[in-house]
């Protein structure tokens, strides 16, 4: 699949999400944000996508930067396909990272857009070959087989987003995801892996949150937090919104918190 059609593929998306899934949504005003962005920004807001890689099914797996500090900030929009909460906070953070006065100079924000368009497309959470890609990394608790993929890195999303990371070299990573409700335990939560505990309170405070550690949840073999957070020692959060809340609402209600953890503020 072609660059153009991915694009086309994006916004179609968008539009059977807006029409189909999330109900009436409200618009998020930015008139008092853009008014305080132009004078004091930092940082220019980047209008175009690149690819760094390909789904399964051709799909452009895409990401775009902003700012020039010394400080990498990778935020991951999505890497489960039911997991749809995110797309607002990927598409309003550069305009909110430009609007924040001096982050540009002191941070670097990488933004991927989703890892799993395949999923996404098929609002299924593993790709197109039923492949968990937050159980497909090489980290030291994978285990093969089944939804994890045959082999670390069997699928090409996976190796793509492996790549990014080795490029990238981030201070930081945020993953935007969701769950359903469960009869006990809160209904979103942020959980993190590596030396996290300070950004996740930090998050907590601003949100509302609470913090759930990796120790109250089942094993994840394969994810990125434990490749990321628990192997190489990088600070990782990952962000549980409650399934089924309106994207504008998740966006609006933690991008205080997000903007804090991407500065740095632990
Ligand atoms: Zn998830």
């Amino acid at each position: 699949m072609d660059e153009r059609r991915g694009v086309w593929c994006g916004v179609l998306l968008w539009v059977v999400f807006l029409t189909g899934c999330a109900g009436p949504t409200s618009r998020i005003d930015r008139s008092a944000e853009s008014e305080q962005a132009e004078p004091r920004s930092s940082a220019t807001v980047p209008t175009d996508w690149e690819s760094f890689g390909h789904s399964v099914q051709g799909r452009p797996l895409r990401q775009r930067s902003i700012g020039r500090g010394p400080r990498r900030a990778l935020w991951i929009g999505g890497i489960h396909g039911d997991e749809v909460e995110g797309m607002v906070a990927t598409e309003e953070l550069p305009s909110a990272f430009a609007a924040v006065p001096g982050l540009g100079d002191r941070v670097t924000l990488t933004i991927v857009e989703d890892v799993n368009p395949d999923g996404r497309a098929a609002r299924r959470r593993g790709n197109s070959r039923g492949v968990d890609l937050n159980r497909n990394y090489p980290a030291e608790n994978y285990r093969a087989g089944g939804s994890r993929g045959p082999m670390a890195l069997s699928e090409p999303e996976a190796r793509a987003l492996y790549e990014l990371l080795g490029e990238l070299q981030p201070d930081v990573v945020l993953v935007a995801h969701s769950w359903g409700r469960k009869p006990t335990g809160p209904a979103a939560f942020v959980n993190f892996d590596g030396p996290a505990e300070a950004l996740a309170e930090r998050f907590s405070e601003l949100s509302g949150m609470p913090v759930v550690p990796s120790t109250n949840i089942h094993g994840t073999p394969g994810s990125l937090g434990s490749l990321v957070g628990i192997d190489r020692g990088i600070p990782i959060l990952t962000i549980e919104w409650e399934k089924g809340t309106d994207p504008i609402d998740c966006w609006q209600a933690t991008s205080r918190a997000i903007l804090a953890v991407i500065a740095g503020e632990g």
